[in-house]
């Protein structure tokens, strides 16, 4: 049966990224050898990771003095590497969900953390707006999409610092104004990769600037000199995002991507919105076009686990909604295609119209 897989992350890539993956992995480059197996130094290798940069700073339009890096650690070092190289003695954070909290402890370890704004008291559904970023603050950072709750930013925010962002769950779902921000990461494996790289794209007249002596591994400077390569990076999921990144650019690049994701996005919720069953928790101007967030309407509770059910019986998987929202997660990345959006759709036409 064909599944359609709407897990919230790890979660699907393009069919393309995967084969040629699997492909490399058996007989990198017709060199008989492993991608798994070779020099991240060989020339092959560096072929791969060189057009990978290029290709984030082309499908994003990043400007001029900006380097892109491949990191471990996963979002969540970036959560503590951000303040480490950033934050001299004050920063603005808005709290917009759980990841967000969890960058807000960590930034405080290094300095004054001012949360702007936070919609806590109504479970994250919403994003704060009437908040004043202070001027005097090394930078303000914000989680553009929130993975858990089902929120996103529509677009870049004008505030006078610049900004950090954590994309880790919307990066190249559209169009970006890169040069608003002094820093963006994302952990791959949402829409870009499988799990193990983390993309780092940051502007280098930032760095440098905080007194503290800082590791390593964890100074972006040094990153930076090193082309990624300070020390071994992850080859394989180096090697798979670049294969979501050239089949992104070969159909039509985030601007394509975004007009899919809203076509996606809108038959969804519109079916949340018509069938009696359902209702999105997300407020309606904040929802997200990655990962959609449903219940059962009040007098259909006890039918959630039957649907959960049902869905499964069609082929779709990762549809449980995360414990701090209950219900239901479409997650609806980049490379799902709209014909599992719309099974999901008929889907819940059908449950509907036996209930
Ligand atoms: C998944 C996710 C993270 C955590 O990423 P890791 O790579 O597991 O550390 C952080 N922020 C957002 C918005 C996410 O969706």
């Amino acid at each position: 049966m064909q599944k359609h897989n709407f897990s919230a992350g790890p979660s699907i890539l393009p069919r393309e990224a995967i084969e040629a993956t699997a492909q490399a992995v058996l007989n990198f480059n017709n060199s008989g050898l492993s991608l798994m197996e070779v020099s991240h130094r060989g020339k092959d290798f560096d072929a791969v990771i060189t057009e990978a940069r290029a290709l984030v700073k082309e499908l994003l339009a990043v400007p001029e003095g900006y380097s892109v890096l491949f990191l471990g650690g996963g979002a969540s070092l970036q959560f503590c590497m951000v303040p480490f190289n950033l934050l001299e003695k004050k920063a603005a954070y808005l709290n917009t969900g759980t990841w967000a909290n969890k960058a807000i402890k960590e930034a405080k370890g290094f300095g004054e953390v001012v949360e702007v704004a936070s919609s806590k008291e109504a479970n994250f559904s919403y994003i704060p707006k009437n908040y004043t970023v202070p001027d005097d603050v090394d930078y303000f950072h914000v989680t553009t999409n929130n993975t858990i709750f089902g929120t996103e930013l529509a677009g870049d925010l004008t505030v006078k610092p610049y900004m950090v962002a954590d994309m880790s769950s919307d990066i190249f779902s559209r169009p970006v104004d890169v040069a608003r921000y002094g820093l963006i990461y994302a952990g791959a494996q949402k829409n870009l990769s499988c799990a193990g790289v983390t993309l780092v794209i940051v502007k280098d007249e930032i760095l440098g600037k905080v007194s503290r002596h800082i590791p390593s591994m964890l100074d972006y400077k040094i990153h930076i000199d090193g082309d990624s390569m300070y020390n071994t990076p992850p080859c394989l999921p180096v090697y798979t995002a670049l294969q979501t990144l050239k089949w992104l650019k070969a159909n039509g690049g985030v601007a394509g991507a975004q007009k899919r994701n809203k076509a996606k996005a809108a038959i969804l919720y519109s079916e949340i919105d018509r069938n009696k069953l359902f209702k999105g928790t997300a407020a309606v101007e904040d929802r997200s076009l990655m990962n959609v967030c449903f219940v059962m309407n009040e007098a259909y509770q006890e039918l959630e686990k039957d649907f959960l059910a049902f869905a499964q019986e069609r082929g779709m998987v990762g549809l449980k909604g995360h414990r701090s929202v209950g219900g239901f997660r479409a997650s609806i990345y980049n490379a799902m295609p709209i014909e599992s959006v719309q099974a999901l759709v008929d889907a819940m036409k059908e449950f509907e119209k036996t209930h």
